[in-house]
């Protein structure tokens, strides 16, 4: 059908894959992958629909949604789906996947979009997205990836001690571990002098040396000297 191009998309599984017809100039208009498959298709090189079968079929449909009205939709709900075992769902993780889909495109107009939404989610008291969704922002992303650094500073700013850091290694990743410990690094409060004595910190002063020292049971104690 000339100004429309065929895409087929699936959920992974390929039986459920579906066909969707979009327009080629919408589609084209800011993402480099779709330009490239469809000077293909045009050139006659392939007669296939383009190839988007290893897509989350919900994802592709939200891009769409983004291409025709410029609005990033989400797949909202208030609460987990008490239905589905361990569900909860995330605003936030939705758009994660959008930003990692608009990357895959090469399509940065999208994944700015993506982002903007996303810090107004933050902004609105959404949860942070979990240890595992880092890992996958950190697999589909390279090293100087501009997500990284909002999530480390978005971390930086809000983590306290409720959050739980338990299994943080296994689940979010050694890179995104390292990269959280040197952000904490340059942007925590360093603590001034606590004491009247005016020394610059708690190892310095001799009030406050003990409580790193070894304990001694008292029947190991050194005769004679000073506690
Ligand atoms: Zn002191």
């Amino acid at each position: 059908m000339p100004g429309q191009i065929n895409i087929q998309s699936g959920t992974g599984n390929r039986n459920n894959e579906r066909v969707s017809f979009v327009h080629t100039s919408v589609l084209c208009q800011t993402s480099a992958f779709f330009q490239t498959a469809t000077k293909q298709i045009w050139r006659g090189q392939t007669r296939k629909p383009i190839d988007l079968t290893t897509e989350n079929y919900g994802i592709f449909q939200q891009y769409l949604q983004w291409l025709y009205s410029g609005r990033i939709a989400i797949h909202w709900c208030p609460e987990p789906d008490k239905n589905i075992p361990n569900s909860s769902y995330k605003a936030t993780h939705d758009l994660l996947e959008q930003y990692l889909f608009g990357g895959r495109m090469l399509d940065p107009t999208f994944q700015n979009a993506v982002i903007r939404a996303f810090m107004d989610c933050i902004s609105n008291a959404h949860t942070f997205p979990t240890w595992n969704k880092i890992r996958d922002v950190y697999k589909g992303t390279m090293e100087n990836s501009p997500i990284r650094k909002l999530l480390l500073d978005i971390l930086a700013s809000l983590a306290d001690k409720t959050w739980s850091f338990d299994n943080i290694v296994e689940e979010a990743g050694e890179e995104f571990t390292n990269d959280l410990v040197a952000t904490l690094a340059v942007k925590r409060q360093k603590p001034g002098s606590s004491c009247k004595c005016k020394h610059m910190n708690q190892w310095a002063c001799p009030q406050t040396q003990t409580r790193y020292f070894c304990e001694i049971p008292d029947d190991k104690k050194r005769g004679g000297a000073p506690a």
